[in-house]
């Protein structure tokens, strides 16, 4: 969408970026450093191994996430763009200012990250409602849990990030994920992976903000620590309970998600699913894949466990030998 739309549609919304994630909700290099140190330590705990070998896992403390206010969307796509810059993803087939988009409701593809599709609005027709979509960074994932092979982990600093190399294209993590987030990169018949959103996580250990937060012209999109969002996305309730519903999704669903939301109207009017339960899904997801027959679990699993080996041997032949390495094995001969 060309600059003049998007400040067309902002003043016609009245939004401004006065809260605008990338910059004002940004983590400083001195945070980011406090929270490696914390990271460091939780890391001794050894909780990203535990989030995907299935046992309880509390989340992160300290961790980051990203607020979206649907009331604040305007729907200019700008996060789209960005995020499909920032991933190296390829262009679309239809421009990012084309809003006939907007005609169907789409889901993120192995092209596109996060999309963004328009609902109707009941109580003003002449405004419709935006919501952007992508992986919510669950505190305890399904997705790993699932995972048989373990390409998925919890990252300190909230995002939830995969090993593109070891996954096999099981696809237990489509299965597993209450949100159905995870996609499926159909581009290679002999080299199938999962794709998904990865909350920027290179940028946050560079201390920037994730690409679509930093991109969104009326501070729909908000970075920073997630106890920090948490505070101003009651604190926007509180001061305008009548624009806002008395709900933040992903404070408890599925056990807490990284990425929280606002909205004017229910969340299943924007096609949240019905029905997420407060607790984590890694229990469901455990008691699912105890009750399936060992054929579509410990073979898949075997198979996924001797692939990983193999892709891991591969990896090491591939990556070149450190001066270290030489010399060691220069002493060994
Ligand atoms: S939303 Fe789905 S893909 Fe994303 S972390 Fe949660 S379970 Fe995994
Ligand atoms: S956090 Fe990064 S990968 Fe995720 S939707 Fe935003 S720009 Fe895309
Ligand atoms: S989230 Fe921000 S960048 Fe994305 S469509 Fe809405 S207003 Fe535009």
């Amino acid at each position: 969408m060309s600059k003049k739309k998007i400040q067309d549609r902002v003043s016609r919304t009245g939004e401004g970026a006065e809260s605008q994630g990338g910059k004002g909700g940004g983590i400083s290099r001195r945070g980011f450093l406090k929270l490696g140190a914390i990271g460091g330590c939780a890391a001794a705990c050894s909780a990203a191994t535990n989030a995907s070998a299935g046992q309880s896992f509390g989340g992160w403390p300290d961790s980051y996430g990203m607020l979206t206010d649907f009331t604040k969307c305007v729907g200019c796509r700008s996060c789209e763009e960005a995020c499909n810059k920032e991933n190296g993803l390829p262009e679309p087939g239809r421009p990012f200012d084309d809003e006939g988009v907007f005609n169907e409701e789409r889901k993120p593809s192995a092209s596109a990250y996060t999309v963004v599709n328009r609902h109707e609005n009941p109580e003003n027709p002449d405004r419709p409602i935006y919501r952007k979509i992508q992986c919510n960074h669950c505190l305890e994932p399904a997705c790993a849990t699932a995972c048989p092979i373990h390409a998925y982990t919890k990252t300190p600093e909230g995002a939830v990030i995969y090993d593109k190399d070891l996954c096999f294209g099981c696809r237990y993590c489509m299965i597993a994920c209450p949100f159905y987030m995870p996609a499926y990169d159909y581009g290679s018949a002999f080299d199938p992976k999962i794709v998904k959103c990865v909350m920027c996580h290179d940028r946050i250990r560079e201390g920037r903000a994730p690409a679509c937060a930093e991109a969104c012209p009326t501070g729909a999109v908000t970075f920073g620590k997630r106890d920090r969002l948490l505070r101003m996305a009651r604190h926007r309730i509180e001061a305008e309970p009548e624009r806002y519903i008395n709900h933040i999704y992903g404070e408890h669903e599925a056990g807490g998600t990284s990425w929280l939301y606002l909205s004017g109207v229910p969340f299943t009017e924007l096609g949240f699913p019905e029905g997420v339960p407060n607790r984590p899904m890694i229990e469901l997801t455990r008691n699912y894949l105890d009750s399936v027959p060992m054929v579509f679990t410990v073979w898949p699993a075997i198979f996924g466990l001797v692939y990983g080996a193999m892709r891991s041997k591969e990896k090491q032949q591939e990556e070149p030998e450190t001066d270290v390495q030489s010399q060691e094995r220069g002493q060994d001969a």
